[in-house]
Formats: structure tokens, sequence, C-alpha cells
């Protein structure tokens, strides 16, 4: 972590400022002058930094995470916290991490079947996805065009985290329970963010107004104290700053991953302070589908968000956040731009396709519906125009299939 993250982290329990203890054990990277270990102490507690990422929880494996450290012994502060408790298991594990060749899918088996990382690989065209990343995109142009920081709270592995990596300034925080989630984010999702690790259901371990915009994704309903963490985006929220929680699933229609919805009203309730507008996600798929306009500008009907499985939710006290927002495909990647890992490529004499392909009955129950708006099942592709993939820019001709997340900017070494 960077020293300068000191400046907003705070104690979840006594709301003090952290700082290094000296006497403990520590060390400073040399390369980046970057904390990578560490004891950090406020008034109350101590929270231990391991592998660069301060974990700012008090769960058992965070306890001997912390023991660890102070012990002098890092990486068995590492497997507690990537809850890599077999041996064998986490010595394949730390083999492949330092292999500068693994990929992101290799390190996803390398946790083992216990670790929930089998579909963030294809999460870049999920429509929860497609619709989030349009939304924090558009809003974050917005609050974020004079500066400031973005947060991507309970964000995962990072992919929201990467869409805010280019409006965010300074680099964006990642927040999430997972530190294994946040590790790799760090590595292959969202390069440069700020990592920590902290839970949702406490207060957040970070300053008043820290940011400019608070993004929370696909993770609102699986959060029981809803009350406080509402509290707490809008605390940590800056007074021009915006909260924007998407795919937040609506209690009035069932899910296969519910969670503990709520109604519509009652997210609305809980963001009153901040003037929360509701939309209904698959509204806004359509847009985003047809190639825009993302229209922001007002609250969807009762009836249309009642009837949705999905919401999400923009609380900003600035108008100018609330307005139809143009879309774009850019031609530069971030990453790379490759074939989205659900297509196969077939080969059939000189014809060349891609075929979609779910990776699980589970997941076409969850997605299929909503992906096959823009992924088809069958894509005539040129031969010619796929071999000149993996590429930093979008090759001409595929700038229609990059639109529907066909073609994908994803992290280099994804899969
Ligand atoms: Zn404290």
């Amino acid at each position: 972590m960077k020293s300068a993250t000191l400046a907003i982290l705070r104690c979840p329990f006594c709301g003090g400022r952290l700082e290094l203890v000296e006497s403990s054990f520590h060390r400073i990277d040399a390369d980046s002058g970057e904390i990578a270990e560490a004891i950090l102490g406020c008034y109350c507690c101590v929270f231990p930094v391991v592998a660069g990422i301060p974990v700012m929880h008090l769960d058992p494996a965070a306890a001997a995470a912390r023991e660890a450290i102070e012990a002098g012994l890092p990486e068995h502060a590492a497997r507690r916290l990537f809850a890599l408790d077999d041996e064998a298991q986490a010595a394949r594990f730390e083999e492949m991490a330092a292999s500068p060749a693994a990929t992101f899918r290799d390190l996803v088996d390398a946790l083992g079947p216990a670790f929930e990382g089998g579909y963030f690989l294809y999460r870049f065209s999920d429509p929860t996805y497609v619709v989030a990343d349009a939304v924090v995109r558009a809003v974050a142009g917005t609050v974020l065009r004079e500066g400031g920081r973005a947060i991507d709270v309970c964000g995962g592995s990072g992919h929201l985290t990467r869409s805010l990596l280019d409006l965010s300034s300074p680099a964006p925080v990642l927040a999430d329970l997972s530190f294994a989630k946040l590790w790799l984010a760090r590595r292959f999702t969202a390069p440069g963010c700020e990592p920590v690790c902290c839970d949702g259901n406490a207060p957040l371990p970070f300053a008043k107004d820290a940011f400019g915009l608070v993004v929370c994704s696909d993770a609102f309903h699986y959060i029981w104290t809803k009350r406080l963490l509402a509290a707490e985006t809008m605390r940590v929220a800056a007074g021009r700053g915006a909260v924007v929680v998407t795919h937040a699933h609506n209690a009035h229609v069932w899910s296969p991953s519910a969670g503990m919805p709520l109604p519509p009203e009652a997210y609305r309730e809980l963001f009153d302070e901040m003037a929360p507008r509701l939309f209904a996600e698959s509204v806004l798929l359509n847009e985003i589908v047809a190639g825009g306009p993302l229209d922001l500008a007002s609250n969807h009907a009762p009836d249309v968000l009642d009837a949705d499985p999905a919401l999400t939710i923009v609380a900003a006290r600035r108008a100018d956040v609330c307005r139809a927002y143009t879309l774009d495909t850019p031609a530069a990647a971030r990453g790379e731009f490759r074939v989205n890992p659900l297509y196969d490529i077939e080969r059939d004499g000189g014809r060349t396709r891609l075929r979609l392909r779910f990776p699980s009955p589970d997941y076409a129950e969850e997605y299929g519906a909503a992906a096959r708006l823009y992924l088809h099942d069958e894509v005539p592709v040129d031969a010619g125009t796929l071999a000149s993939l993996p590429a930093n820019r979008l090759p001409a001709g595929l700038a229609d299939l990059a639109r529907r997340r066909i073609i994908l900017d994803l992290p280099k070494q994804w899969w």
C-alpha cells in the first residue's frame, strides 16, 4: 500500500487514524517505496498489512495473519488470508504466483474449489457488468471531471474498479472482505488500484468525504447491515460526490442468488438524504444494447421498478449527474482486445465462426436470457481479422463485435 493511503484510512471501530507501528516487524518495498508488510495501529486496535494490502477487520484469519506479521512470518500471514490451509495446495499456489507467466485463470484454479472464482473470468460480458460499467463510467465522468477518487465497495476481484482506473485520481480504492480477490485484482484486473481488505457489514475504514464517487455493485443485497452500509457510503462520499449502487436485487422478483433483497422503496429510503434516483436494470441494458443514449435523467416509473429483478441507484447532491449520456466503444485497449472467453472459435473449411457456450447451466439460467440480447449464439467472422488478435487497438471491422461484447478489452494474461 502507498504510505499516502494512511491519510484516508480510519479504524472501523474507534474512527482513529492509522500509523505504522515502527517497533513491530515491517518491510518497505525498495523499488516502489510502498508498505509491503507492517502493523498499523490506532487508539484501539492493531491491523496487519500483508502483501501490500491493509487488513482492516478482526476475523480469525486476520487475527492469525496479524500474529504472523508480528512474528516476522509474512508468508504464513498470506497463507491464512488466502485460506490455503492445505500445505500442498499452498505450495502449488505460491509456485504459480511466483511465475510471471501465470494467468488470472491459472491462479483462480490454484486457489482451489473452495474459492468461488470461476465465473469472474466471464464477468466482462455479464449483463450485470455491462450496465454497471456504463453507469459508473457515465457518473464518474461527471463527478470526477475535476479530480477526485473513486472507491469500489465490496468490489470483489476488481472488474468495476478497472472501469474507474482512468477516471479516478488518485487511483481508485478497491474494498472487499476477500483478500484473495483483492490480490488478484491488483495483479490482473485493476493494476494500480489501492486494495483494502474490510467488511461491508462494519463501518468503512475510511475518512469522511474521502471519495468523489462511491460504487457498490452486485453486493448490497448480500449485506445484512444495509442501513449502516448506506450511511457509510454517504459519509465517505464528498459533498459534491455521488453514490452509485448497481445490480441491487429487488425483493419483489425471484432471483436464483437473491441474498437479502429490499423492495425499491426501501432502497430509496436508505439513500434519501442524497436525492436518489432509481432505475430498472433491464431498461438501462436495452438502452446500452441499442447503442445509447443511457438515460439517467429521471426515476423509472414505480411499476417498471417493481417488475425488474435488479435496480440501479444513483444518489448525488448535484443535478448535473442525472442526465442522458452518449456511449462510446474505446478503440484503444486498457488491456488487449480478445475474443470473449464465452465463445469457441470454429473453423469449417474456409469459414470461421464464433459459437457461444455458457460455462454451466447455472450461469445460463442467471445471465443467459439478458446476455443473448447482444451475445448471439453463432457469429461469422473474418479469419484474417481474427488472426490480428490479441491487439492493443481495435482492428477495423471488429467495432460492431466489440460493441456487442463478443470482442472484449480484457486484462493482460487473463486466461
Ligand atoms: Zn481503533
